[in-house]
């Protein structure tokens, strides 16, 4: 097998500490521990933060299974049956209620009933304007109809990534917290405290590939997409029970992008919501099991992302959801900035050496798909 490592001096008397080591306790890496876990492996996880603190707890906890095609449904279908399981035996809070998705112009609802056609009623239910009101906080006037998901779960993110890795360490993986891993060769991961040996080892950091494997990065072209997100004081209103997308999500999740209308959506965006389409904002809305309303999200990119957050982009989410829920007072409770791993492709899988597997979720959907995409790449390992 062809390597992107130097060449080593071999040693013959190896032993492994552990069956299979993962690097980052992100949901990724967390699902690859998961899978070894299950198929009796010794895994340890090691991770240079104190906490999980990555992409895995800053997003929306939308299991967005509906808008994804092609290898990416594959993963995400199998992310939510192991989000199924974890909710009865680990204790993850998993919402079944499905998703809905609100479509403002006819354009919007043509694009659903394609969606619809594809996958069969059972997966995208239409709903008149006057049904989606009944069902959701949604007051726009300019509401044509939507559509309910049923595929769709929805988990509280700050709290089900941390509740599987205690679960994971009740089975016995071992997690070396505050571990920076400095560099990984066959058999072997470089630490800040050591060396850690293993036949198998999956890296799973998101963007941070390109610490380790830079020409990989660059053919894959990998960068980062910082993201700016805000919590709402969202007691005293209609509840909402599931996650709520709209038009500009349809513009980004691959199932619509082969529907026709796509494009003239895109360029009705364009011309009628020209903030939307410079601040790339996805309006989207999960409830917390607290009650906070989480509200996003814009999208920049670039090889580094600067933390300064522009008060003019949380001013545009805002006036984004006055107009959505049809109120004024709106109270920020918490403001955030998330990033993830950004390429053309969807997924960054790469086999550096024998033994070793690089997994990266390459766009906005890993907490959608990173459980499946763990336990293949585990699989590929065996
Ligand atoms: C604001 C926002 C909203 C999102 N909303 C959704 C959503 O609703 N639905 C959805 O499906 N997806 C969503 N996503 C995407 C999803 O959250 C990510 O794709 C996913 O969490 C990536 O998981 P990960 O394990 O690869 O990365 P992370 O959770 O970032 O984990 C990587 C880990 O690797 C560790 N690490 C890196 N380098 C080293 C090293 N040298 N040594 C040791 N450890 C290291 C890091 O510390 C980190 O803990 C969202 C993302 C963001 C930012």
């Amino acid at each position: 097998m062809s390597s992107d490592f130097s060449p080593v001096a071999a040693n013959p008397v190896t032993t492994h500490d552990y069956d299979l080591i993962v690097v980052g306790a992100g949901i990724v890496g967390l699902g690859a521990a998961l899978e070894g876990v299950d198929r009796g492996l010794r895994v340890a996880v090691v991770e240079r933060a104190a906490a999980i603190t990555g992409s895995s707890v800053r997003n929306f906890g939308h299991i967005g299974v509906t808008g994804q095609s092609g290898a990416a449904l594959e993963y995400a279908l199998e992310t939510r049956s192991r989000l199924l399981r974890l909710g009865r035996e680990a204790g993850l809070s998993v919402s079944q209620r499905g998703a809905t998705i609100a479509a403002r112009g006819s354009d919007e609802l043509a694009l659903l009933a394609l969606l619809a056609e594809e996958r069969g009623s059972d997966q995208v239910v239409l709903a008149t304007a006057a049904e989606f009101a009944e069902t959701t906080p949604v007051r726009d006037p300019s509401l044509s109809g939507g559509a309910y998901l049923p595929l769709d779960l929805q988990v509280d993110p700050r709290t089900a990534a941390p509740q599987l890795a205690a679960w994971l360490e009740e089975r016995g993986v071992t997690f070396h917290w505050r571990r920076a891993v400095l560099g990984i060769e066959p058999g072997t991961v470089h630490t800040a405290a050591g060396e850690l040996h293993a036949e198998r080892i999956v890296v799973a950091v998101n963007f941070d590939v390109d610490q380790f494997f830079p020409e990989v990065a660059a053919a894959a072209q990998l960068r980062r997409c910082g993201l700016d997100m805000l919590a709402l004081d969202w007691s005293g209103r209609r509840p909402l029970d599931r996650p709520l997308l709209t038009g500009s999500s349809m513009l980004r999740y691959s199932a619509f992008a082969q529907l026709d209308g796509y494009a003239a959506l895109r360029d009705r965006y364009r011309r009628d919501f020209p903030a939307v389409v410079d601040l790339d904002i996805n309006q989207m809305y999960t409830q917390r099991p607290t009650g906070q309303l989480i509200v996003g999200d814009t999208h920049y990119r670039g090889d580094a992302i600067l933390p300064f957050q522009a008060e003019s982009s949380f001013d545009e989410l805002l006036a984004l959801t006055r107009g959505l829920f049809g109120v004024d007072d709106l109270r920020v409770v918490e403001r955030w900035q998330g990033v993830y791993a950004s390429a053309p492709d969807e997924f960054l899988l790469h086999s550096p050496g024998d033994g070793v597997r690089v997994a990266s979720v390459t766009t906005g959907i890993g907490m959608t798909t990173g459980l499946g995409l763990a336990a293949s790449v585990v699989r590929e390992l065996l």
